[in-house]
């Protein structure tokens, strides 16, 4: 009767044990949820985009960094500039992106924009040429930067006909100008063999991509790995078993790539079809706590 109540005290001390390193390990240090802290700063001109619309596009850019890596982007601040305030930036010459960088962050800087811990991005309206088309891009700090600064084009419609909404597109823009920041590098498609890579937010060209793939856009590997390194994430880990299901797929992929070089059949393409919806799904989004 003693021991049984023994064993019954025992038990409960180790379930309470138990639940203490659970409760440890979940709010862990290593596990904390890390935050970008983003000094928004809207230059207003023809095609820009007003207060909500500029936070719709911030809202967009919250998600990839939740979504995929679970980093939490916080708008810290907003503020509101005319185009003219700014006489010497050119915003017709699409070559002139590296003035326009200088004159922004000086500018930046000496608004106290880009303190320590802090990221300073500069919305711009997008660029129109002498036609009156419409061209989005950005340009970012690049490396791992305690005070990244970058900026980004963005408006509501492109010069498309019928035109198209680059609220997304202008949310992807202001992500992988961000992300240049944190280290993150170009990952075009083909970085590993033609095709191999899905469309993604590091790709070079991700606001030319975004109607095409809207919704199916993410950060993904290297890109994943050099933000959660830069930014102290090192328990954030892509799945053991996620890797090795990505190589299974990638081996498939491959072997069916070199075989429908030489037999275009229409049932390899069908299979390639299916693989390459199978690599676009694995990639996205596979980060967990160690
Ligand atoms: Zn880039």
């Amino acid at each position: 009767m003693f021991t049984g109540r023994m064993g019954k005290v025992i038990k409960r001390i180790a379930a309470a044990l138990a639940l203490l390193l659970l409760c440890c390990q979940a709010h862990g240090d290593t596990c904390e949820q890390r935050t970008i802290n983003l000094n928004l700063v809207n230059v207003v001109g023809p095609d820009s985009l007003n207060q909500e619309e500029a936070l719709e596009v911030v809202a967009w850019a919250q998600s990839f960094f939740a979504q995929d890596l679970w980093i939490k982007l916080e708008l810290v601040s907003y503020q509101e500039y005319r185009v003219q305030d700014f006489p010497q930036i050119n915003l017709v010459d699409l070559l002139e992106r590296a003035g326009r960088f200088i004159e922004l962050k000086t500018h930046a800087e000496l608004i106290g924009c880009k303190a320590s811990g802090y990221s300073c991005y500069y919305m711009l309206p997008p660029l129109r040429d002498g036609d009156g088309v419409l061209y989005y891009g950005g340009l970012g700090d690049y490396g791992c930067i305690d005070a990244p600064f970058a900026y980004g084009q963005a408006g509501r419609l492109s010069s498309h006909a019928p035109p198209r909404d680059r609220i997304y597109a202008s949310g992807l823009i202001l992500a992988h100008e961000v992300s240049h920041g944190l280290d993150a590098s170009h990952v075009p498609k083909g970085f590993y063999d033609s095709e191999l890579v899905p469309p993604n937010i590091m790709d070079t060209y991700v606001g030319h991509y975004s109607d095409d793939y809207r919704g199916e856009l993410h950060f993904i590997e290297p890109s994943a790995t050099e933000i959660s390194s830069c930014m102290g994430i090192a328990n954030w880990v892509q799945r053991s078993s996620d890797r090795a299901r990505i190589q299974r797929v990638r081996k498939r992929y491959q072997r069916a790539l070199a075989q429908q070089r030489d037999r275009r059949s229409r049932y390899l393409i069908k299979k390639l079809g299916k693989l390459r919806k199978a690599y676009r799904r694995l990639y996205g989004g596979k980060y967990e706590c160690n």
